[in-house]
């Protein structure tokens, strides 16, 4: 595994391997190639995959460090896997939505497509027991998730991503509808993890509504190496 030596399995995941490093502060993360939807319930594996989201994460992780964003990330290690900062977790998932689909439309009275304007975030509990439920804020603050301040800091993070990539993937033609982010702390500092890739984000092309993400998976709607390598030629022109 290149000039990283990993120590052990930390962490196995739906999609990703977590492992220890000789230096205590940092891990090397592995995407690997297994696909699930609708917590698990679905699972396939999908050659390239993990190649194809590293790839995304680590481009989106460089364009949010040239902003205010600080991020996990340290580097690419071979083409599935990364170095990153060790965090620990806070086990919520912060998801931003610009355009209502996916469960939002599914529990709440919205259409799909409908323009959400501010962009509404919300957070879900990460428990894959308890099927990922959405969270209040007083409900973290009585499980000692999260504090106020902390809180107010993931979320308006969250708006900046938005805002960033947002306008960046709008110059290729290309809609972002949702997205999913994770955080964590090291230390005092509060760092955005995990992963930001085809996997964590809802992308609708801007003239035909076509998915381009997560979703051709989810609901059998072709071919998602396709989709995900179509989506990276938009925005990586240069890599063919
Ligand atoms: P899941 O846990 O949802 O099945 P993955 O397969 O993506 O997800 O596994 C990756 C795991 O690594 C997640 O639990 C995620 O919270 C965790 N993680 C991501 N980034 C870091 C980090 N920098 N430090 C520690 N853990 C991390
Ligand atoms: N998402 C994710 N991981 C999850 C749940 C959601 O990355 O465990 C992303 C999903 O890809 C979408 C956004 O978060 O971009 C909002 O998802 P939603 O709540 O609509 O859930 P889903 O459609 O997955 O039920």
């Amino acid at each position: 595994m290149s000039d990283v030596q990993s120590t052990g399995l930390l962490y196995e995941g739906k999609a990703k391997s977590v492992y220890t490093t000789e230096h205590p502060d940092e891990l090397l993360v592995v995407y690997r190639d297994d696909m699930t939807a609708f917590n698990g319930e679905k699972h396939d594996i999908v050659a390239n995959k993990g190649q194809l989201n590293a790839r995304a994460c680590e481009f989106f992780m460089c364009l949010l460090e040239e902003t205010a964003i600080i991020t996990h990330f340290l580097r690419m290690v071979s083409d599935t896997s990364m170095l990153v900062r060790k965090l620990d977790m806070i086990p919520l998932e912060v998801v931003v939505r610009n355009v209502a689909a996916g469960s939002l439309i599914n529990r709440y009275p919205f259409t799909d497509g409908q323009s959400l304007d501010p962009p509404i975030v919300t957070f879900d509990y990460k428990s894959d027991e308890r099927g990922d439920p959405m969270i209040t804020p007083d409900i973290i603050f009585a499980l000692g998730i999260a504090t106020a301040e902390e809180l107010d800091q993931m979320k308006s993070a969250a708006l900046q991503v938005n805002l960033i990539l947002r306008d960046f993937f709008d110059l290729s033609g290309i809609i972002l509808v949702d997205f999913k982010l994770e955080f964590g702390r090291a230390g005092e500092i509060i760092y955005l993890g995990d992963e930001i890739s085809m996997d964590s984000m809802r992308l609708w092309d801007k003239e035909t509504h076509e998915s381009l993400d997560k979703d051709v998976y989810r609901f059998g709607k072709g071919d998602v190496i396709q989709a995900y390598k179509t989506l990276l030629d938009r925005i990586l022109p240069s890599e063919g």
